[in-house]
């Protein structure tokens, strides 16, 4: 890294990383470009947050919104940022809501923004961790205070493409050379890792 340069440490993933677990935000990133968990996991640092980042990590966060969202889904005793493991897939995350009577999950966003395959294959992988965890979840749902934005019907199919993101990322992890990733110019642009990446503009 160079003079003046802001990036920051990522603790909490290598911290995570460190026990053989992985975040479910590194699959995250693996599906919007796999070289991204193989950066963080090699460099361990992240890029600086933007303004608008910290303000959505700000209001995300709140428990208030996520019990907002609760009452507006209609679930009865939810579970509010639910912590699950899997040991034997190694990985793990915080759901922001699990509602066991209604067998669902929601993963809140504060804005409705245009979703991407990347927040999908998040929302698949936590319903994973919900089943491995005793939740027979049957439905996934990335919401915000309006209602729900996407909705996931969780079948044996998702939890095998879900199980099949995890090892992927991984293994993107784990080897010592970046994936053999080339994505467009374009991307590359406006990717927050561009700098460490040794796949930029391949
Ligand atoms: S710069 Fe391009 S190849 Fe590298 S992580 Fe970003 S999107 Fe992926």
């Amino acid at each position: 890294m160079g003079k003046g340069c802001h990036w920051v440490p990522r603790l909490h993933l290598a911290y995570a990383l460190s026990r053989g677990l992985l975040p479910v935000v590194m699959v995250k990133e693996y599906a919007w470009c796999p070289t991204i968990p193989w950066i963080i996991a090699n460099k361990l640092v992240e890029p600086p947050p933007t303004p608008s980042m910290l303000k959505g990590l700000r209001e995300h966060r709140s428990r208030d919104v996520l019990k907002r969202v609760a009452k507006m889904m209609g679930y009865k005793r939810p579970e509010i940022e639910k912590h699950v493991v899997d040991r034997r897939r190694r990985v793990y995350g915080v759901v922001d809501i699990l509602a066991p009577r209604e067998q669902e999950l929601v993963e809140v966003k504060i804005r409705a923004t245009r979703l991407g395959r990347h927040q999908l294959a998040q929302l698949k992988v936590y319903a994973l961790l919900a089943w491995s965890n005793g939740y027979r979840v049957k439905r996934a749902h990335i919401a915000t205070l309006k209602g729900a934005l996407e909705t996931l019907e969780v079948d044996q199919r998702t939890l095998l493409e879900a199980e099949d993101l995890v090892e992927k990322t991984w293994k993107a992890v784990e080897s010592p050379d970046p994936p053999p990733v080339c994505q467009p110019v374009e991307k590359c642009g406006y990717c927050r890792y561009a700098r460490l990446c040794p796949n930029r503009a391949c």
